[in-house]
Order: C-alpha cells, then sequence, then structure tokens
C-alpha cells in the first residue's frame, strides 16, 4: 500500500484559480439573471397565445429556434450540439412558464372534520391541475368555457364553435342529455349531439364537455367528450358518480341548488375514491328566496373551497343569473375571487336558441368577456 500526502497548491495558483472561478461565477448569475427575464416573457408569450387562441405548444417554432440556436453557436466557435441541447432546456421551461400563472395563497392548515373528504381535503403540497386539451385548470389561468346551453343541431354547434374558436375559448360546451324541469321541453339530441359537439370541436382544435345523465352513458360519451359533465341535480347521484369516474375522464362537477360546500366536497370524494383524480368543482348558484335572478351566486364558496381543497374550482355565472346582461359583471366577480374559470352559455342566434335563451350571450357578448378576462390578466402577469 503506498501512502501520499496530496500537495497543497502553491498560493499564487490559488489565487489565479480563485479569480478565475469567482469570473465564471459571474457570468453563470448573469445566466440565471437572463433566465429569469426570458422566463416573464415567455409568461407574456403564454397570455398573447390565449388571447390569439392559439396553442401553448409550438413544435413548428421550437425546432426552428433550436436550428438557429445550433447554428449560433457554431458561429461562436462553440460546439452546435450546444445550441441544439440549449434549446430544448429553453423549451421546456419556456413551456412550463408560460403555464405557470401566480395563484392566490393557500390555505393555512388541514381543514378539521375532513376526513369524510380525505382525498378531496388541501394539505401541504396538494395542489391538482386538470388537463383538457390545451387547456391546464388550475394551473393559473383563468379558463371560460362557452357553448351552447343545448346541443340543437349539427350546423348550430358548428357555427357556436367558430364563434367560441374566434374568442379564444379553448373548451366548447355543449349539452346533449338535457335535464329539463319539464318532460314536454326540448330534451337534447342524445348521442347524436354528442359526437356533433366533439367534431365540432375537435376539428377547431378544442376540447369540448357534455353532461351525462345516464350512468349507462357514461362509456359512450366518453369515448367522444374530453371533460364529463355531472350537473347539479346530480350531484349525489352515487352510481353516476363512479360510472363517470371508471371512464377515467376528467369530470367537472357542480354544486347541487342546495348542496353545502362540504357536501360537494364528499361528492368529489367518491370520484377520487374510484381512482379518478382529475376532478374540478362549479360553483353555479344555490335556489334562495330571491326572485331576481335565477339563482343567487354563492361566490364565498370560491375563496371557502380554495381554503378545504386541493381541486381546481370554477363558476357558472349563466345558470346562476338567468340573464346575459348579469354574466359579464359576475365574470369579473368570478376572477376577482380567484375562480380557476368560468363556464357561460352562448348561442350562434340567441332568438332560436331552445333551452336557456334568457341566459344565452350573444358571440359578440362573449367576445367582450373573453377580451377582458384575457387583458386583464395579461395585465397582472
Ligand atoms: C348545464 O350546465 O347545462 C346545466 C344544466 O347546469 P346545472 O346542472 O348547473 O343546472
Ligand atoms: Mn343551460
Amino acid at each position: 500500500m503506498t501512502t501520499g500526502t496530496i500537495e497543497a497548491p502553491r498560493s499564487d495558483e490559488a489565487l489565479v484559480l480563485g479569480a478565475l472561478r469567482a469570473n465564471i461565477n459571474r457570468i453563470d448569475n448573469q445566466l440565471i439573471e437572463l433566465l429569469a427575464q426570458r422566463g416573464k416573457v415567455a409568461a407574456d408569450i403564454g397570455l398573447a397565445k390565449r388571447v390569439t387562441g392559439r396553442p401553448i405548444h409550438d413544435p413548428q417554432r421550437e425546432s426552428t429556434h433550436a436550428a438557429e440556436l445550433e447554428e449560433a453557436a457554431s458561429r461562436m466557435g462553440l460546439p452546435a450540439r450546444l445550441g441544439r441541447e440549449l434549446a430544448l432546456l429553453l423549451a421546456r421551461h419556456g413551456c412550463a412558464a408560460q403555464l405557470d400563472q401566480p395563484k392566490a395563497p393557500r390555505a393555512r392548515g388541514i381543514a378539521p372534520d375532513s376526513e369524510s373528504f380525505r382525498l378531496a381535503r388541501w394539505e401541504p403540497g396538494r395542489h391538482t391541475v386538470v388537463s383538457i386539451g390545451e387547456a391546464q385548470i388550475g394551473a393559473g389561468l383563468h379558463e371560460v368555457i362557452a357553448g351552447p346551453c343545448a346541443v340543437e343541431s349539427e350546423r348550430q354547434i358548428h357555427d357556436a364553435a367558430d364563434h367560441a374558436r374566434a374568442c379564444g375559448v379553448r373548451i366548447l360546451r355543449g349539452g346533449a342529455f338535457k335535464p329539463r324541469t319539464s318532460p314536454y321541453d326540448f330534451q337534447g339530441t342524445g348521442m347524436q349531439g354528442v359526437r356533433w359537439l366533439a367534431d365540432a370541436a375537435h376539428s377547431r382544435g378544442m376540447a369540448c364537455v357534455t353532461e351525462v345523465l345516464d350512468p349507462s352513458d357514461a362509456t359512450a360519451v366518453a369515448e367522444h367528450a374530453d371533460l364529463l359533465q355531472i350537473g347539479a341535480r346530480n350531484m349525489q347521484n352515487v352510481p353516476l358518480l363512479r360510472a363517470c369516474a371508471a371512464t377515467g375522464r376528467p369530470i367537472l362537477l357542480k354544486r347541487g341548488a342546495a348542496a353545502t360546500i362540504r357536501e360537494l366536497l364528499c361528492a368529489a370524494e367518491y370520484i377520487l375514491l374510484a381512482g379518478n383524480p382529475h376532478v374540478i368543482l362549479c360553483e353555479r348558484g344555490l335556489r334562495t328566496f330571491e326572485r331576481e335572478t335565477r339563482n343567487t351566486l354563492d361566490l364565498s364558496s370560491v375563496p371557502v373551497l380554495r381554503e378545504l381543497t386541493h381541486l381546481p374550482v370554477i363558476v357558472d355565472p349563466s345558470h346562476a343569473a338567468g340573464r346575459d346582461e348579469l354574466i359579464l359583471a359576475l365574470c369579473r366577480a368570478a376572477h376577482a375571487v380567484g375562480a380557476d374559470g368560468a363556464i357561460v352559455e352562448m348561442h350562434p342566434r340567441k332568438c332560436e336558441a331552445k333551452c336557456d335563451q334568457r341566459q344565452a350571450l350573444t358571440p359578440g357578448q362573449l367576445g367582450k368577456i373573453c377580451n377582458e378576462v384575457h387583458l386583464v390578466q395579461m395585465h397582472l402577469a
């Protein structure tokens, strides 16, 4: 066995090395500062894409940019591979920065008496983001989901999709199975309507959401729809909750008109317990003594849910207000209280709407709402 001592570097060598390292540290810190600046620009690009209805991920732009960086690296006498690797790294982080918007502060601790919704309750580090097509609900952007109350015909839903797309909407709504109060009212177009809706959305690069009324329809609807809605009347319909959960599709769970917040969370628990973590909650107004609006929008449920659960929360001002002229104000309010989005009804020809005509937005009204929401987000970013 040999023993040896490592010779300490001579002090002048140590000085040179120290100076060089200080120099490289300075450069690295500048790189980090530049990356932070780049992250902010990437976030603005994300919002600009939202406003113009473009997808976040743009493979064409990524490959052109990679080729440019490869060339730039070669010009500077660096290996071209370095430029390409840097481009890949930046693209990955750029995409994340485009999605990553600041969130409202979270709860301080785990809610007491929350064992009955232990999977849905908020706990440190738990934060659910639900991906639907290009949209990431719960990631910080306020998503506006829009479309007609009911899918009435192929032409109507394609026209609605055109208007929604032009407003930058990424998830098209449309009820095919309608839970109507009177059996004499229009009941929807059923599975044919689901197919029309999916085609109208997907052919324009949008995702779609539709309500499931009967547990036995869940699998068939899930073959076409990206997000399954469980309506207010069915919030506690356990067989329906389980059947929709079993499809693995994300679920939009609406709060019942007379359900408490904790009952809503227990309903969500059935879906989570069935192994489906992709749940979005929706506040859509409560039945009260008030007659000026269709329902009373319980906006306080949004910050309360923020305290109690890690699940994303959106608001439905259409079914709450029941009148188109109130919806812009309620969308502003939903955004202000920290909702992850809103779902609103819009008909391409309001006067022809077969269902919930009074609350249907015109395409122009939807445009105003979307512009405002997108601009406010851009401003706050
Ligand atoms: C709907 O969104 O089409 C609907 C019927 O809403 P709710 O279940 O909230 O009444
Ligand atoms: Mn409706």
